[in-house]
Formats: C-alpha cells, sequence, structure tokens
C-alpha cells in the first residue's frame, strides 16, 4: 500500500508523507490527510506494559514513508530524558475516583507543545533525507505563546532548518516572552507583531498562500515551511499519547480492556483533540472526545448547532493558549464528517474566509456525535483550580482547569475519564495563586508569582524554568503585520 496524503480541498493533490512534513500546508490552502487512514488499526492490547517510545514507534511507523531506523532515530531521540523529566514521557495521575490527568507539561517549555516540536525537526530531517531535498527550510510559525517557544526549542541547531517566530505583542505571559527572548541558537528569530493572535496567524498563512514571495525566496534557496498545528508532522505524534494513556490505565487497574473511555481536552486550534480523534478511528476505545473552550466559545457553539461563525468579540483570557476564533484543524474534522468531499470543505472554507461563518448539515454532523463541546468562564476556570485544589490536593493551570469545569458539566455516568493537562501550573502561576489564595501579594509579574505559588503549595517548580529570569536573554523586536515579509528578508540577507 502506498501512503498518501491529499488536501482537504482538492484530493487529487496528494503527496507522500515526507512531501506532506516538508509542505505543511497544500498549495491549494487545504490540509493534509491520510487518504489511507480508513486502513490503519492498532491493537491497544499489544501497547499494554510497552513503554512510551514502543507506542510511538508503532504508531508513527504506520502512517510515515520512513526506514524503521528513521523512526527509531526520530523517537528515541526526541522522547528521551534530555528533553522530558519523567522517563514514561507524559504521567498519568488519577485525581479523583473514575478522573485521570495526563500531564503532557513535561517538556522543555513545560507545555504539551513539547510532544510533537521536540520529534518533528527530527521527521523534518528524515523527510527531505528521502526527498534528496537539499533546500534550507525556513520554518514560520504563528503563536500565541507556547508554540513559540517550542518550536524554538525543539529546532534551534538543526542543521539546514531556520525558524521564525510571530508572536502577538503583549498577548503572550511574561514567562512565555522569557522563555522566547532566553532561547538560544543562531537559526531561531522571534518577533512580536502589533495585533492579536488571528492576525499574527492570518499573517503567516498570507505569506505561505502568497506565491510571488515564495518565488523570490527560492532565489535565496529557501523553501517555507509550517511547525504549526497543521502540518501533520506536528499532528500525528499526539495521536500516541491518546494510546499510551490508555494502555497505563489498564496497567494501574483504572479500566478493563475494552472499556471505553471519555478525553477531555483543552482546546485552541484543534490539533490535540484531532489527534485523540485519530486514535479513536484507529481503534482507541474512545467514549466522548469533549472539547473545552474558554469565553472564545465558537466550537462550543459549533457542536451545538453545526453553525461556525467567528464573527464576535475576540476575549483576552487567563488561558490564552485557547483565545482563537479560527480552529485551522479543525477543517480536517469538517473533511472527514463529509466522508472525503473536498468541494464541500473548499465551499465551507471560502464562506469561513469570506463571511467568517458556515453551517455544516445536521446529517453530517451527526458524523461527529462522539464529539461535545463545552466551557469555562474566567470565573468558572479559578473555580476549577481552587475546588481540585482543595479537594484533591491537585494544583492544575488554567487551560487544564477549563478541561475540568467541562468535564463536571458533560459528565453523565461513571465512564473512565482523562483530562489532558497542556501547561504545568507554573506556567500561569499568577492566575493560579489567585484563584487559590487571598490576601495581598508583592510579586510584579508571572515569574515572581512562580516562586510565591512554590512557597504556598510546595509543588515543585520545573527545572526548565526555574531561575529563568537570571538566564541571558535578547530584546524583543516589535513589527506590524505588514513587515512580516520584509523581516524574513531581512533574516535571511543578515545571514548570508
Ligand atoms: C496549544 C495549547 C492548547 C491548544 O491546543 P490545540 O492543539 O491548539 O487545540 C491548549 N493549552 C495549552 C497550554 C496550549 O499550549
Amino acid at each position: 500500500m502506498e501512503k498518501l496524503f491529499n488536501s482537504t480541498r482538492n484530493i487529487d493533490n496528494k503527496l507522500t508523507p515526507s512531501q506532506a512534513i516538508i509542505k505543511g500546508l497544500s498549495d491549494d490552502g487545504g490540509l493534509f490527510v491520510p487518504e489511507f487512514l480508513k486502513d490503519v488499526k492498532f491493537d491497544y492490547k499489544e501497547f499494554i506494559g510497552k513503554s512510551y517510545n514502543y507506542i510511538a514507534k508503532k504508531i508513527l511507523g504506520a502512517f510515515l514513508d520512513f526506514s524503521e531506523e528513521q523512526i527509531d532515530y526520530c523517537v528515541d531521540t526526541a522522547y528521551s530524558l534530555n528533553n522530558f523529566e519523567t522517563k514514561d514521557i507524559f504521567n498519568v495521575v488519577e485525581v479523583e475516583k473514575n478522573l485521570s490527568v495526563l500531564e503532557l507539561f513535561t517538556g522543555n517549555t513545560i507545555a504539551f507543545k513539547d510532544c510533537a516540536l521536540s520529534i518533528l525537526p527530527l521527521l523534518l530531517n528524515c523527510a527531505k533525507e528521502n526527498e534528496k531535498d537539499k533546500d534550507n527550510v525556513l520554518i514560520l510559525t504563528a503563536t500565541s505563546g507556547d508554540t513559540g517557544k517550542a518550536a524554538l526549542e525543539g529546532f534551534h541547531d538543526v542543521e539546514g532548518i531556520d525558524v521564525i517566530v510571530y508572536y502577538p505583542y503583549k498577548g503572550v505571559s511574561r514567562l512565555q516572552l522569557l522563555q522566547m527572548l532566553t532561547q538560544k541558537g543562531n537559526n531561531v528569530k522571534s518577533y512580536a507583531v502589533k495585533g492579536n493572535f488571528d492576525d499574527t496567524q492570518n499573517g503567516v498563512k498570507e505569506i505561505f498562500n502568497d506565491t510571488e514571495f515564495c518565488e523570490e525566496l527560492k532565489k535565496y534557496g529557501v523553501k517555507l515551511s509550517s511547525a504549526n498545528s497543521i502540518n501533520i508532522g506536528r499532528l500525528l505524534p499526539q495521536v500516541v499519547y491518546y494510546y499510551h494513556a490508555y494502555a497505563r490505565l489498564i496497567e494501574n487497574k483504572k479500566i478493563k480492556e475494552g472499556d471505553k473511555v471519555n478525553f477531555i481536552v483543552p482546546t485552541g486550534n484543534f490539533g490535540n483533540i484531532l489527534a485523540g480523534y485519530y486514535a479513536y478511528l484507529t481503534g482507541l476505545p474512545v467514549n466522548k472526545l469533549i472539547c473545552a473552550s474558554n469565553d472564545n466559545n465558537v466550537l462550543f457553539d459549533f457542536f451545538k448547532s453545526g453553525i461556525y461563525d467567528k464573527n464576535r468579540e475576540f476575549k483576552k483570557t487567563i488561558s490564552p493558549s485557547m483565545d482563537i476564533l479560527i480552529s485551522s484543524n479543525l477543517e480536517r474534522l469538517i473533511y472527514h464528517m463529509y466522508n472525503g468531499n473536498d468541494k464541500k470543505v473548499s465551499e465551507l472554507m471560502e464562506k469561513l474566509s469570506k463571511d467568517g461563518k458556515y453551517t455544516v448539515d445536521k446529517e453530517y454532523m451527526e458524523n461527529a456525535d462522539n464529539f461535545i463541546g463545552g466551557y469555562a468562564t474566567e470565573d468558572e476556570i479559578r473555580e476549577a483550580i481552587k475546588y481540585v485544589y482543595e479537594n484533591d490536593g491537585y494544583l492544575m493551570d488554567t487551560h487544564t482547569a477549563a478541561g475540568y469545569k467541562v468535564y463536571k458539566d458533560t459528565k453523565e455516568d461513571d465512564t473512565y475519564s482523562v483530562l489532558l493537562s497542556t501547561a504545568s501550573p507554573y506556567k500561569f502561576s499568577k492566575d493560579v495563586y489567585h484563584s487559590i489564595f487571598d490576601g495581598e501579594v508583592k510579586a510584579n509579574d508571572d515569574v515572581e508569582y512562580m516562586y510565591k505559588l512554590n512557597e504556598k503549595t510546595g509543588v515543585k517548580i520545573p527545572n526548565p524554568v526555574n531561575d529563568i529570569e537570571h538566564f541571558d536573554r535578547r530584546e524583543e523586536e516589535v513589527i506590524t503585520k505588514e513587515d512580516m515579509r520584509k523581516s524574513i528578508i531581512k533574516y535571511i540577507e543578515g545571514k548570508k
């Protein structure tokens, strides 16, 4: 069987897995999906008692056109104690009866994007090897805070690849900013862009779709690629931890073989939860996939009504990585809901870009009926953090707490549930602190709050951020959306 990925907007646009990883986004603006998805099945029983890396090799091996040596190399290099604080990579911790937390924040940037971004550069280099591709790759990434640092961290000093990260000016936390500004490596760069995350992301998308500009870059021997969660090299590694968590629940006797499990996923761009859907489609016993949002509750409305409508106020919240009005990866779900009808996907995505809105017909919404949407307001997030800390003795970050609130809202029975924890509480220390503790605090920013929170709770501060304010750092560079192309040329010229 030849493994090919086709575009969601034109199924005749097909690439090999290696080509799709290099390319990121299809020329027609669509996202790549595995044409052979229905032929991929995993037997979770085979994963019981096996290491994270074993599971990762099986899953990635089934989707990619890589040699066994390449898969082994990528997985074992990415998922090691160099990059993650725990030997099992992600811990599964029971916090309440019938509820475990899957801690996806044990990597170097203390958030879940480390999972995919620690392996993507390795996958990309193998993909280039397979395609005999000698071009330099320039990764452009729009970030609401976490992806940026994770991309810089994942790619720094990787041969033949450069990274430019764009984040919304004043739209990331001080810790996120420090994490980016303290990044080492001569091939990585970050810029603040005036505007919100959607402006930043649209700016990057426009550059990818600007064929004239891409031609200009070719003259420099540079080819653009995306490390955003639309890249299949981001998506596929995330399928692994759903199986991993399921296997650990069996090993720990929390569930029996074959029991269906709910997964609650704090969602922004819809990449994480889509990986859960792929786990489900490839054989994992999943009951519900619960999509948790914050006050930017576009997805909640979508799952309720079939209407996706981004025409609403963009709200800055205490769970900033979920502050998103256009969830790019939803396009893949739409494609699967319409059983691969690329014309329909193109039509809806055109409506989205023209009117900011589209509707999925009811009969097709039924194809996604194991998804449930929910959301948490700012106060509900704070209450959840306090409740879980006081009742379960467990410290959650703001994103995870949004998930917890939605878990409570949607809980119907005793079906075992896994809440995906997407960030360490120390990534959002200030809001976590004030959710639990009253009174005056003399702390100016989330970095100082990190130490305050540690004093009060005794929960260990992850090594990669402990003392970060004393690491060497560079100045922040601020640009406008209109200057993004110029910033790329300047960077390339500067490297010559
Ligand atoms: C990126 C991120 C999310 C959203 O994940 P998506 O895959 O974009 O849905 C949620 N929480 C945190 C902490 C994140 O960094």
